[in-house]
C-alpha cells in the first residue's frame, strides 16, 4: 500500500525513518520512491500546455446512452447537453465511447458536431454473453479505427456479472480474444478494457491472461473504471507498463474504490465520468461530464494534492494516453 508522503512524515519520527526504510531495501527507499514520483507529478505539470489547466478532460463517458436519459433526450449536440446542466468546470475535451452497435451509426453525426469529442470503438461484453463476434462487427470496428478521430479500441472485455455460466464466460473470453486479435490496432490506439470480476472469476487476472497470451502488452489499455485490488494494480503495471487506471465517481462514495485511487500511482490515474452511469455521491443518474469536479476534489484529498495540482496531473495523464494535444 502506497501512502501520502505527509501520512507517512505523520506517523512516525522523520530522521529515523528515513535510514529504517532505506536499509530494509536494496531497492530505493520508500520515501526516495515517493520523492521520485512527486518529481514525475510536477515534469507532468509542467507539460500541459497552459491552455489547459482550468478545462476538466474526460477520459471515458458515452453520449449515445445519456441521450436515452429523459433530461438529455432532446439533445442533440454537446453543447445542447451543456446547456441542461450546471457547470462546475469548463468541458476541454471527452473521448465518447461507442460501444453498443445499436448506436453506431451516431457515431459520425457527434464527431461532426463538436470538435471536443473524439471516440472510442468496441463491443461491451454484455452484448457477447450468447453469441460470437460477426464478420460485420470486425469490419466495422476496423474500419473506425483507421479514423484520425478515433483513438481507440474499446470499451470490450469481461464481465462475469453477465456471464452466468461456464459456457457464457467462455464465450465472453473468445469473443474478447477474437475482437483484440483481430483488429488493426496501431501504437497510438488506446484499447479501452471493461473488466468485472464476480463469483470468484477475477476479470483482471483472466484479462490479463488473454492479453499475454497473444502477447498484447506493449499497448497502451485503459483499464476503465478500476475496482480491482492492489495486487491486480501491481500485476497489470509489471506485465503491461502502458496500463492507465480509469477512476470515476464512485471514488465519493465506495471505499474499496477509495482504496484503489491510494495505491494506483498518481501518474496512472484517468479521470472519467462514464457517464451517464456512477454519478459522485449526491447526485442521481443521469450523470454527467461537468459532475467530474467533484471527482477531482476527492482524488486531491486521497493523493494529498493540491485541487489544481490534481486536475493538472490528471489533465496531463489523458492528454498523453490519448494524444489529445
Ligand atoms: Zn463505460
Amino acid at each position: 500500500m502506497i501512502h501520502t508522503l505527509t501520512s507517512i512524515t505523520h506517523n512516525i519520527n522523520f530522521t529515523a525513518s528515513l535510514s529504517s526504510f532505506n536499509s530494509k531495501r536494496s531497492r530505493p527507499g520508500k520515501l526516495a520512491r515517493l520523492k521520485q514520483r512527486m518529481q514525475r507529478d510536477q515534469e507532468a505539470v509542467r507539460k500541459i500546455p497552459e491552455e489547459w489547466e482550468d478545462l476538466l478532460i474526460d477520459s471515458h463517458f458515452h453520449l449515445d446512452r445519456m441521450v436515452t436519459h429523459e433530461q438529455f433526450k432532446k439533445c442533440k449536440t454537446l453543447t445542447d447537453i451543456e446547456n441542461e446542466v450546471s457547470h462546475l468546470a469548463k468541458f476541454g475535451m471527452g473521448v465518447a465511447n461507442f460501444c453498443d452497435p445499436n448506436t453506431w451509426f451516431q457515431i459520425n453525426q457527434w464527431i461532426k458536431t463538436d470538435l471536443r469529442i473524439v471516440y472510442t470503438i468496441g463491443l461491451h461484453p454484455s452484448h457477447l454473453t450468447s453469441s460470437p463476434v460477426t464478420e460485420q462487427e470486425l469490419a466495422f470496428i476496423g474500419n473506425c479505427l483507421g479514423s484520425p478521430h478515433c483513438k481507440g479500441l474499446g470499451e470490450i472485455g469481461l464481465d462475469f456479472k453477465y456471464a452466468k455460466t461456464q459456457h457464457q464466460v467462455d464465450m465472453q473470453r473468445n469473443n474478447f480474444m477474437d475482437i483484440l486479435r483481430s483488429a488493426p490496432l496501431h501504437p497510438r490506439h488506446v484499447v479501452v478494457l471493461h473488466l468485472r470480476s464476480q463469483r470468484g472469476w477475477n476479470a483482471y487476472q483472466e484479462g490479463l491472461k488473454c492479453i499475454i497470451t497473444l502477447q498484447k502488452q506493449h499497448h497502451k489499455f485503459h483499464v476503465h473504471c478500476f475496482d480491482g485490488g492492489y495486487q491486480d494494480v501491481q500485476d497489470w503495471l509489471r506485465e503491461c507498463p502502458n496500463t492507465m487506471f480509469g477512476i470515476t465517481g464512485l471514488v465519493t462514495v465506495e471505499s474499496n474504490m477509495r482504496d484503489a485511487a491510494k495505491f494506483i500511482p498518481t501518474d496512472r490515474l484517468l479521470l472519467e465520468s462514464d457517464s451517464p452511469h456512477l454519478p459522485p455521491t449526491n447526485h442521481s443518474i443521469p450523470n454527467n461530464p461537468w459532475l467530474l469536479t467533484k471527482t477531482t476534489y476527492s482524488l486531491s484529498h486521497i493523493k494529498n494534492l493540491e485541487f489544481p495540482v490534481m486536475r493538472q496531473i490528471l489533465n496531463a495523464n489523458v492528454v498523453k494516453c490519448y494524444n489529445l494535444k
